[in-house]
């Protein structure tokens, strides 16, 4: 049996009934992986060792948890105790983490075994991948293409069969644009939902960690281990975690869907629209209603994220300076040659030209111009949403103007690049919670339907995402590897 193929659900299903073991099942995963890693380059570091040992620490005293002993893959930007986390950077190389991030404690307790770490845009600015590092992950149903990113050895692992789910992180688009380009389910949690303690900062008021599955119902269990209050982090809200479990029903009876016009037409491929519209006329066939409307401040959603996420980003990195820890220059005559040689070594171009325009934005006599002005249209594009869904329960759109591009295609045009983000990029600005989910094919790569709901209200989108995922299953398709 190809246990590697199933969901955790059905993996947990199958530990809790006794019908294999965790070591068996972990076994399993790592075989999956030595088979096509060498074609996927997914991972940045396995754990096969430790992995196995809480494994077989479970089979002998049993599973707790309604996840316990299911294995999961996480972004190499989220801290774990002992175990290098770099951010597929260079200045993080080999760094150590001595605690573990409150998610990766959550899962712990839950009884979850993490088996590695997984590669992403480093410090998870892009789109591809590219911007690692270390190596360019492929996108499982066309090796040739990226998997989208920053999440993309997370979107990847799940996609490949190398992990039955993983966590990833989201700051404009890096959970949701790998679950699309990858054919995967993608969430990005409302802003503050899960705790970002642990998490490598990119940029603060943004990023939201959140799970990659194979399909919805993993999506809401996940949801069930990592949202939780946390105090450590100060941004995490306070509010009640209901189970999501219970929004895994079929019925969007009466359902009001907005559709944007702006994320409809120029600019989105032919195919895509297609693929969507199909969807929004399953939805009408299953009982809701769809129109279209406008969110006028949507066109200023990229440059104002442009603004606001490299200034964060210039004043978070400020801390990698060779001093408490990753790289540090052998090249230092004086302290200022050292700062400076350890950030010229330890960053690459995309993370260098964000601090760039960071620090410019942020710099005196510029602040009211840029950052300023920013945040104030930051406010009227949450607006837009929160108008919209006063009078509709959630509002679709593509995941992405076009299925993965290849490998190469926009490294050397950083604004078709940024551009892959338009429809993720505004949902982030606004905080609120937004899904990914496959709706269809373009020559053979995955096209992602993306559902947006009101702030805490994920089990609306769990509701509906899983509603539509009943009905067509275009999540069991799998890429022939
Ligand atoms: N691709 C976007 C960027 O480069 C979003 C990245 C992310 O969500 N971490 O900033």
């Amino acid at each position: 049996m190809s246990l590697h193929r199933l969901t955790a659900h059905e993996l947990a299903e199958k530990l809790r009934s006794k019908e294999v073991g965790c070591v068996e099942l972990i076994n399993d995963l790592y075989s999956r992986i030595d088979a096509v890693e060498g074609k996927i380059s997914a991972f940045n570091c396995l754990t096969k060792e430790t992995a196995l040992k809480k494994a077989k620490e479970l089979d002998d005293n049993g599973f707790n948890g309604e996840l316990s002993g299911v294995p999961i893959a996480l972004k190499d930007n989220i801290c774990t105790d002992g175990v290098e986390t770099t951010c597929s950077s260079k200045i993080l190389k080999d760094f150590i983490p001595p605690y573990n991030a409150t998610v990766v404690e959550l899962l712990q307790n839950e009884g979850m075994i993490p088996v590695g770490k997984t590669n992403l845009d480093e410090f998870a600015m892009g789109s591809s991948t590219e911007n690692s590092a270390f190596k360019t992950t492929k996108n499982p149903w066309d090796t040739q293409r990226v998997p989208g990113g920053s999440s993309g050895g997370s979107a990847a692992a799940v996609a490949a069969d190398e992990a039955p789910l993983a966590l990833g992180s989201d700051t404009g688009g890096s959970i949701r644009q790998p679950a699309s380009f990858c054919g995967v389910v993608g969430l990005k949690p409302t802003y503050g939902r899960v705790s970002r303690y642990g998490l490598i900062a990119f940029a603060s008021s943004l990023d939201q960690i959140g799970p990659l599955t194979k399909d919805v119902t993993d999506s809401a269990l996940l949801m069930n281990v990592i949202a939780k209050y946390d105090r450590r982090d100060s941004t995490s809200a306070d509010v009640k975690t209901p189970d999501y479990k219970k929004s895994l029903v079929k019925d969007v009876k009466g359902l009001k869907i907005a559709v944007p016009k702006e994320l409809m037409g120029e600019g989105i491929e032919e195919n895509t629209k297609k693929a969507v519209l199909e969807a929004l006329k399953t939805y009408e066939k299953m009982g809701a209603t769809f129109k279209e409307v406008s969110l006028p401040s949507f066109k200023y959603a990229l440059s104002t994220y442009y603004i606001i996420a490299p200034a964060e980003a210039s004043s978070n990195l400020s801390r990698y300076d060779g001093v408490h820890y990753g790289h540090r220059s052998e090249k230092q005559n004086d302290l200022m040659d050292m700062y400076l040689n350890t950030r010229k070594e330890g960053f690459g171009p995309e993370v260098k030209r964000r601090i760039i325009i960071g620090t410019y934005a942020l710099s005196s006599g510029y602040y009211d111009a840029y950052y300023l002005k920013a945040q104030k249209v930051r406010t009227l594009i949450k607006q837009d949403f929160d108008d919209t869904l006063k009078d509709f329960d959630v509002i679709m759109s593509p995941t992405t103007p076009s299925p993965a591009f290849k490998i190469g295609e926009k490294v050397s045009d950083p604004l078709s690049m940024y551009l892959s983000d338009i429809a993720t990029i505004p949902i982030n600005l606004a905080g609120i919670p937004a899904i990914s989910i496959p709706c269809g094919f373009d020559n053979g790569l995955p096209v992602g339907l993306q559902i947006m709901g009101k702030a805490f209200d994920e089990e609306t989108l769990f509701r509906v995402a899983f509603s539509y995922e009943q009905e067509t299953k275009w999540n069991k398709r799998k890429p022939a590897l």
